[in-house]
């Protein structure tokens, strides 16, 4: 599946770097970065965990 990030509306709060530290991470300037777009079908449910965490609805997953 494929992680998508609306930036205008992220606003780096690290929410979802906590459910999914391993596939979210907030550089040295507070933006978001996906280290892994494509998310692995083996960590889908914490995956959605972290989209679902996300107050800005900023997160999306395409299949
Ligand atoms: S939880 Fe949403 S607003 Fe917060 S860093 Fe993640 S994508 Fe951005």
């Amino acid at each position: 599946m494929r992680i998508d990030v609306d930036r205008d509306q992220c606003e780096a709060n690290g929410l979802c770097v906590n459910v999914a530290p391993d596939y979210f991470e907030l550089d040295d300037d507070d933006e978001l970065l996906v280290k892994q777009p494509e998310g692995a079908e083996a960590d889908r449910a914490r995956i959605v965990q972290a989209v679902a965490s996300c107050p800005k609805v900023a997160l999306a997953l395409r299949d």
